[in-house]
């Protein structure tokens, strides 16, 4: 089972068909839906209702749109095929509640086998490579038909490092604590949900983080700490001022030197 995809180009993933160049979705579900019926339409997934809900539950644990009017949704589920991936454009843009909250103009659904762990990291590092350059973006938004789309995002190349990634661990591991916290008040029917948001988080994180979090919600009652004014909340120590300065918008790990704990930037209080 182990290493079935040797592929290291994105567009060996993406027939043309798997493109749609004008979403007719307006909205966010439909969008994710419209996407998935084109993944079962050409036989890469089965149970489209199952991934659908997966999907849109790993949405609204915290939103794939990463800015720049892109969005990654994805899922990790039994597929007929390791890897299914759809992509839809649209040109006056979908409500995805990003983090910028700019429109979404390109939707990138990914559906992966869990057969194959490494895969994700594996696949949005090369993703995150390529969507970050402006002027890739650009070239993607000026895109006049679903050919040149395609021949765009052909260039995305996946071989990378596994230190590229696009989604925020330290951001996922705070909205872990958060679930694991309200378990330890919830009923036996919330717990239940509850699990299964922490089960969706915990698929896209490594084994060895985990492992540490979880020693350390266990040793303190929580893992995850903000760095507030240069100073670790956890343990109301300074953090050193240029890892203090590095915490801030980024997407690695860091560790509290003193307490041991997570570092995360401040959060923005939520309306
Ligand atoms: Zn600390």
């Amino acid at each position: 089972m182990a290493n079935r995809i040797t592929s290291h180009s994105f567009s060996d993933f993406l027939k043309p068909s798997q493109v749609i160049f004008e979403l007719k979705a307006k909205g966010k579900v439909q969008a994710i839906e419209e996407l998935l019926d084109v993944l079962a339409k050409e036989k890469l997934i089965k149970n489209k209702k199952l991934i659908l809900t997966r999907v849109i539950d790993r949405e609204r644990l915290e939103s794939t749109a990463i800015g720049e009017h892109i969005a990654l949704p994805h899922a990790r589920v039994d597929t007929e095929s390791d890897i299914a991936v759809a992509v839809g454009r649209s040109e006056k843009g979908i409500d995805f509640d990003a983090i910028d909250k700019k429109k979404v103009h390109l939707i990138i659904l990914v559906v992966w086998n869990p057969a194959i762990p490494g895969l994700f990291n594996h696949l949005f590092a090369g993703l995150a490579r390529f969507l970050r350059r402006a002027d890739f973006r650009k070239r993607i938004f000026e895109a006049t038909s679903r050919a040149e789309l395609l021949s765009i995002l052909s260039e995305i190349q996946l071989q990378l490092p596994q230190e590229e990634r696009i989604i925020s661990r330290a951001s996922l591991l705070y909205k872990l604590q958060e679930i694991e916290i309200r378990k330890r008040r919830a009923s036996k029917s919330q717990i239940k949900e509850l699990q299964k948001q922490a089960n969706l988080i915990r698929e896209e994180l490594d084994e060895a983080l985990l492992m540490r979090f979880d020693k350390l919600m266990q040793r303190y009652g929580f893992a995850v700490a903000e760095v507030q004014d240069g100073v670790c909340q956890g343990c109301n120590i300074n953090v050193a001022t240029q890892m203090s300065s590095a915490i801030e918008g980024s997407n690695d790990i860091y560790v509290c030197e003193n307490c041991g704990k997570f570092l995360i930037s401040a959060r923005k209080k939520k309306k």
